[in-house]
């Protein structure tokens, strides 16, 4: 091919490409905002997301070779658009490695026998699963029901009382008995510290129990998701010397049918009339061995750079990111061949990569020479510990004080009612303005949030120092489920955020000054100094609000009647909107504050004082 045909393509191919965007070849003329809102279009956000999570990346896991495909993906378009390579060896990976501890799946397991039968093996995080504070280790011997598992002077109440477990298994019920009674001869409505796990735990190993094991008793949580916590639970980390393991409830259920028994009325038995009802279930033997495993998962970061234009401020960078490792795919059912076991992880976030995808393309594709450098990465490793990002801020492209600002995307595919959450303003000045200057025509409603402490990419930042914004469109129920579909997203709406997203990028490499950091209320409290506490943990609801997951013995939020399952509406007459959002408002406060909580039980808002008690000092 001599030059001139070379040169007659390229002519083709450029008027081609402006009439299929009808678009006039950008000039002085257009502004950033116009060029993002011209070139941002849905079938440019569609494309990468559609790629991403098919299931042919196999949900993308953190350390898997599905996850190295899913990063050459991204490598190859950064490429494409002649962005300059910031990894190692003169390419776009950034790799690195962890070591993590995790349950060896070859090795745990646990296996029920019934009398006259052959053992029954459960199924590691079907079935069953160990704790994190579990020791490792092997049993084999008998099982005693041990009701909840409590051994309570103080309430008249022992659990253990007349019996020898030396060397048994003990099966124990979560809870406590009669915890929602409010006249219930243990603290009523609240929890004693003897409804811990870990209390649990370490009662079974001072009565010579050789192992533990725990589900959820039917009393009160018959409609619950009987959920397995097991290794995923944020238990402490200090460990018991047996082995401690969840089991799902049909399991225990088939060991007191056995028995001639039903669970559900043992279990009344002992609400009722506070008295124990333990016995050694004659011909039940548990054999479980627990071995958890140093792994290294090998991970690449993606990282490309445009560079600035201006001379002094191209020193500085603005990075955008976003995590493209997901939580993979789980193992078959061979009597279900036709489900699905894929999580695509579509809304999280492949919608996140592909709107940074579409940023970059649209820069620079439309020509746009920002002041400062944009440095944009796919982080790795996100979903099992923010590693990803973790390993950026420790080697940064340049110098974490030369890092203007990070703008995060997760989960952004999924706008309803023009809704955009956008966390982490209150962590660099007049970040507010920026992207509220940076949204408008673009028909959003913008919801704030002030802390950057969200458990995402931008935490890492944030905790560094770095001013750190986090877009956001909201959880939904198809979260972290194999439902997590490139159907249910709502491609227009992707576009938009990725342009509201892109012209907020641009706003901040071009300005003038970098946004100051501004630390929030919690990181300015001394270390170790005792805070304000409300008492709850809670997660983000899925319609709105905060979802309280546990209240604490004893806390301003307990006393003042605030339950598990209650949805946290306001404080304060203001909106809570992330769980660190809730955290800065309490940290705000002083201990004795009273505080005004409205909230959501039954389907009708109840509005409830809370005193403010001190956290504790380990806290
Ligand atoms: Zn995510």
């Amino acid at each position: 091919m001599d030059s001139g045909v070379k040169r007659l393509c390229w002519a083709w191919l450029a008027a081609a490409w402006t009439l299929t965007i009808g678009l006039c070849p950008l000039g002085a003329q257009e502004t950033p905002e116009q060029t993002f809102d011209a070139l941002i279009t849905e079938a440019m956000v569609r494309a990468p997301l559609e790629h991403l999570a098919a299931d042919a990346f196999n949900g993308r896991l953190a350390g898997t070779d599905d996850m190295a495909r899913a990063a050459a993906y991204v490598a190859g378009q950064f490429k494409e658009m002649s962005l300059q390579p910031a990894g190692a060896d003169g390419g776009f990976l950034q790799a690195f490695s962890q070591g993590r501890r995790d349950v060896d799946r070859d090795k745990t397991s646990l296996a029920l026998t019934l009398p006259g039968s052959e053992p029954c093996s459960l199924r590691l995080d079907k079935t069953f699963v160990p704790f994190r504070f579990s020791a490792q280790g092997a049993l084999d011997a008998e099982v005693v029901f041990v009701g909840y598992g409590i051994t309570a002077p103080e309430h008249g109440y022992d659990d253990y009382a007349g019996l020898d477990v030396k060397g048994k298994v003990v099966l124990i019920m979560r809870y406590e008995p009669s915890e929602k009674d409010a006249e219930s001869p243990f603290k009523g409505l609240e929890h004693t510290q003897h409804a811990t796990f870990e209390a649990k735990a370490a009662n079974a190993e001072k009565h010579g129990a050789a192992g533990v094991l725990l589900f959820t008793g039917p009393h009160y949580h018959e409609d619950q998701r009987d959920e397995l916590y097991g290794y995923h639970a944020a238990a402490r980390r200090e460990s018991v010397d047996v082995p401690v393991l969840q089991l799902v409830r049909p399991e225990a259920e088939k060991l007191f049918t056995v028995c001639g028994k039903e669970l559900a009325k043992v279990q009344a038995g002992i609400d009722e009339k506070n008295s124990p009802q333990s016995w050694a279930m004659a011909g039940v033997r548990a054999k479980a061995t627990v071995v958890f495993r140093r792994t290294q998962t090998r991970m690449r970061n993606v990282v490309a750079v445009l560079p600035g234009a201006d001379e002094v401020l191209s020193r500085q960078v603005v990075v955008v990111g976003a995590h493209l490792d997901h939580i993979g795919a789980r193992s078959a059912d061979p009597d279900k061949p036709d489900q699905d076991v894929v999580f695509n992880g579509a809304d999280d976030n492949a919608s996140g990569v592909a709107a940074v995808l579409a940023m970059a393309r649209a820069m620079t594709q439309g020509g746009v020479k920002p002041r400062r450098t944009i440095v944009f990465v796919a982080f790795d490793g996100e979903e099992i510990g923010l590693f990803g990002s973790r390993h950026y801020v420790a080697h940064p492209v340049r110098p974490l004080e030369k890092t203007a600002a990070m703008v995060n995307l997760d989960m952004v595919g999924r706008l309803r009612s023009d809704t955009l959450m956008v966390l982490g303003v209150g962590s660099g000045a007049g970040l507010k303005d920026t992207v509220d200057r940076a949204v408008a025509g673009l028909g959003l409603k913008v919801l704030y949030g002030q802390s950057a402490m969200a458990p995402a990419d931008s935490m890492s930042f944030a905790m560094r120092r770095v001013p750190a914004l986090f877009f956001h469109t909201g959880l939904h129920l198809d979260y972290h489920r194999v439902s997590d579909e490139a159907s249910k997203i709502n491609y227009p709406g992707l576009a938009r955020v990725a342009r509201a997203a892109a012209r907020t990028v641009l706003a901040i490499a071009d300005a003038d000054e970098a946004p100051k950091y501004t630390a929030t209320a919690m990181q300015q409290r001394a270390r170790g100094a005792r805070g304000p506490m409300l008492g709850v943990s809670a997660l983000p609801g899925d319609a709105g609000g905060l979802a309280v997951r546990q209240v604490v013995p004893g806390s301003g939020a307990e006393k003042a009647g605030v339950r598990p399952g209650d949805v946290l509406v306001t404080v304060d007459g203001k909106a809570v909107v992330s769980v660190p959002d809730l955290a800065e408002m309490i940290a705000g406060h002083k201990v004795g504050d009273k505080v005004k909580v409205v909230l959501r039980r039954d389907g009708a808002e109840q509005t409830l004082e809370v005193t403010l008690g001190a956290r504790a000092a380990q806290d």
